[in-house]
C-alpha cells in the first residue's frame, strides 16, 4: 500500500464537491438519491442517538430489523457493513454473535483519513507539520481549564513517571495516552475527534520507529513540564512548551529516518 501512483510526490487532485459526491461528476452534476443501505445506516444512526441500544448493546435480530427498516435483508447487511467499516458498529461473528453498537473510536477516523491523506499523496512531513499545529493548542485550553481534582489526578502521573519501572509497551501506551488526555480535555468534540485521529497516525505511522526506550527520559520530562503547566493554570506557558515537545520528537524521528519526511502517509486498515 506504500507504492507510489506515478512518482512519490503524485497523489489524486483534491476535489471539495459541496453539493454532495456525485457533484465532482461534471458529467452528472446532480446530488444523486440515497441508496436504501446508506437510509437505512442513518435510520440505525438515529435509533443510536435517541438511546433505544446504548454503546455495548446488541442491535435487534434481523427480523426485528428488517420489519422496522422496511428495507431488504441486502440493504439492511450493507448497511450494517457500512456501520461496520465506520467503526459504530462492531459485528461478532459465531453463537452470540450479531451487530453491537461500538463507543466512539477516534482510531477510525484515522483509518479514513490516512487512505485519504495517502492518496492525496501527503508525506510523513505535512503529517507531522498538522500535529505540530494541533497540540500546542490543546495544551493551552488544557491550561485554561480551572483547576480540579479531575485534573490534577490526570496529569500528576505525569509529573514524576518512573520510567525505569515499565516495560516498552507501557511506555509506549503511557507517552500516547498523555496527548490523548490532552485532546480530551479540549471542550470541543470536533478539536477532540480530528487531533486523536491525527495523534493516532502520528503514534501508528512514525512514533512507532522512535524507540521508546531510548527516547524515555526525553519524552518523560518534556510531559511532566507540559503536564506541570497545564497544573499550574499557564497557557501560554503549556502551548510553548508543547511546540519544542512536538519539535523535539519530529528532530529525533527525522535524525534516526532522514528521509522518512518525504515518504507518502501510509493507509494502514
Ligand atoms: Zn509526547
Amino acid at each position: 500500500m506504500s507504492e507510489p501512483l506515478d512518482s512519490e510526490a503524485d497523489g489524486l487532485p483534491i476535489v471539495y464537491a459541496p453539493r454532495g459526491f456525485a457533484a465532482a461528476d461534471t458529467q452528472h452534476p446532480r446530488q444523486r438519491a440515497p441508496k436504501a443501505a446508506e437510509v437505512t445506516a442513518s435510520r440505525i444512526v438515529d435509533d443510536i442517538l435517541k438511546g433505544s441500544v446504548r454503546v455495548g448493546d446488541k442491535l435487534p435480530t434481523e427480523p426485528e430489523m428488517l420489519e422496522r427498516y422496511e428495507v431488504s435483508r441486502e440493504s439492511l447487511r450493507e448497511a450494517l457493513r457500512l456501520l461496520e467499516i465506520q467503526g459504530i458498529v462492531d459485528i461478532k461473528r459465531g453463537p452470540g454473535g450479531g451487530p453491537f453498537v461500538a463507543p466512539l473510536n477516534s482510531g477510525y477516523l484515522a483509518r479514513t483519513s490516512s487512505l485519504y491523506f495517502h492518496l492525496s499523496g501527503a508525506t510523513y512531513s505535512e503529517l507531522l507539520d498538522t500535529w505540530a499545529a494541533l497540540e500546542p493548542t490543546l495544551a493551552e485550553r488544557a491550561a485554561k481549564l480551572p483547576a480540579s481534582r479531575t485534573k490534577r489526578e490526570m496529569f500528576t502521573p505525569f509529573l514524576a513517571y518512573d520510567t525505569e519501572s515499565h516495560v516498552e509497551l507501557e511506555l509506549f501506551d503511557d507517552f500516547n495516552n498523555f496527548h490523548s488526555l490532552i485532546a480530551a480535555l479540549s471542550g470541543n468534540r470536533v478539536l477532540t475527534l480530528v487531533t486523536q485521529a491525527v495523534t493516532h497516525i502520528v503514534a501508528e505511522q512514525v512514533l512507532q520507529s522512535v524507540d521508546p526506550v531510548a527516547e524515555r527520559e526525553m519524552l518523560s520530562h518534556s510531559h511532566a513540564d507540559v503536564a506541570q503547566a497545564i497544573l499550574d493554570g499557564r497557557p501560554s506557558k503549556a502551548r510553548k512548551l508543547m511546540t519544542e515537545h512536538i519539535l523535539e520528537v519530529t528532530r529525533t524521528y527525522l535524525e534516526r529516518d532522514p528521509s522518512a519526511g518525504e515518504r507518502r502517509i501510509d493507509w494502514r486498515l
